[in-house]
């Protein structure tokens, strides 16, 4: 497991700021299924940009501060879970509280100095043992080096990936807070309309299945992944969007297939690989052959598959590295 890494040093590869976003985009977009631990860690770091030695190195109490008063303000204060129970870090802030019998309304900040201290004492180590190798494996060692043993303590940031982050650091402040609210509002669902899914799937069409009577009257009654037959009964005739609609954030038919119930709900968020590609090139040209079909639904209208080409290979810039098959 990667928390169980103890130590690690600063990548020695001097970094392009292209390096770093591709670690960022790839850390986002991956971390969309772990715990908050990592999104916590990075805002501390944040906050902490300004507060290193010489060496670019931080202490762990420095860092340990931010991230056990973000805990603190968000498990006790917010009453905010943060993962299926509240183990691990918010366990151990949770209970530092009750021991002292601190009240809830205060914000970190407000305690007084020793409670302050009392927490800490009690998270601190967890944090300590559980955060730093995760992330660093992340990040491949091109965020910071670390060592969380008791007599070779160091944390120190790469060089450019700091320079990096006081560069961009209100746009990547606002990323991680995103997506650790993201997080959040799945373990503490106070309705179903989650207010952020709501404002990303404003644009998404209500239904596809126009574009699965197009596609099935023209040509294809098989899957378009495993060549399965398909019947026509819309539960088990999928609309996939070949480039993940996540990317896209659009329904257009040069990048609409239809798929089996397997292969779609397989390949989920996910693209295809390079031979899908072609197939669906060649497809678009019989489609676009299809004079009726530009007038019918504009989205044709300024296809080139060009676009389609320099779409599949920018997914992979924006976190879509793994390339699908059916049968994976
Ligand atoms: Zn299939």
């Amino acid at each position: 497991m990667s928390w169980e890494i103890s130590h690690g040093p600063v990548s020695f590869r001097s970094l392009q700021e292209e390096d770093i976003w591709y670690q960022f985009t790839w850390f986002f977009y991956k971390s969309k299924k772990t715990q908050t631990y990592k999104f916590g860690l990075l805002k501390a770091l944040l906050e902490n940009l300004y507060n290193t030695d010489y060496h670019l190195e931080l202490t762990y109490n420095q860092i340990g501060y931010a991230f056990v008063k973000t805990y603190w303000n968000l498990v006790v204060r917010h009453g905010l879970k943060q993962g299926n129970q509240n183990s691990g870090v918010a366990g151990a802030i949770v209970k530092a509280q009750q021991e002292k019998q601190i009240p809830v309304t205060l914000s970190f900040d407000q305690l007084q100095m020793n409670d302050q201290i009392y927490v800490l004492e009690k998270a601190g180590p967890v944090m300590k043992k559980y955060v730093f190798g995760a992330l660093y494996s992340d990040f491949e060692g091109k965020l910071y080096g670390f060592d969380r043993r008791k007599h070779s303590e160091y944390f120190r940031f790469h060089p450019e990936a700091h320079i990096f982050l006081l560069k961009y650091q209100r746009l990547i402040t606002d990323l991680v807070n995103y997506h650790l609210a993201k997080m959040i509002e799945q373990y503490n669902p106070v309705s179903k309309d989650f207010l952020l899914e709501k404002v990303e799937s404003i644009a998404q069409r209500e239904s596809l299945s126009p574009y699965r009577e197009i596609l099935l009257s023209r040509f294809e009654n098989q899957c378009f992944y495993c060549g399965k037959a398909l019947n026509t009964s819309n539960a088990q005739t999928h609309v996939d969007h070949f480039i993940p609609w996540s990317l896209v954030q659009s329904d257009n038919i040069w990048n609409l297939v239809l798929s089996c119930r397997t292969c779609n709900l397989n390949k989920s968020d996910k693209v295809p690989e390079n031979y899908y590609l072609d197939q669906l090139v060649e497809r678009n040209e019989y489609l676009k052959v299809e004079e009726a079909l530009i007038h019918e639904d504009r989205s044709l209208y300024n296809y080139h598959s060009e676009k389609l080409k320099l779409l599949y290979q920018y997914s992979e810039q924006n976190g879509f590295e793994e390339r699908w098959s059916p049968g994976r």
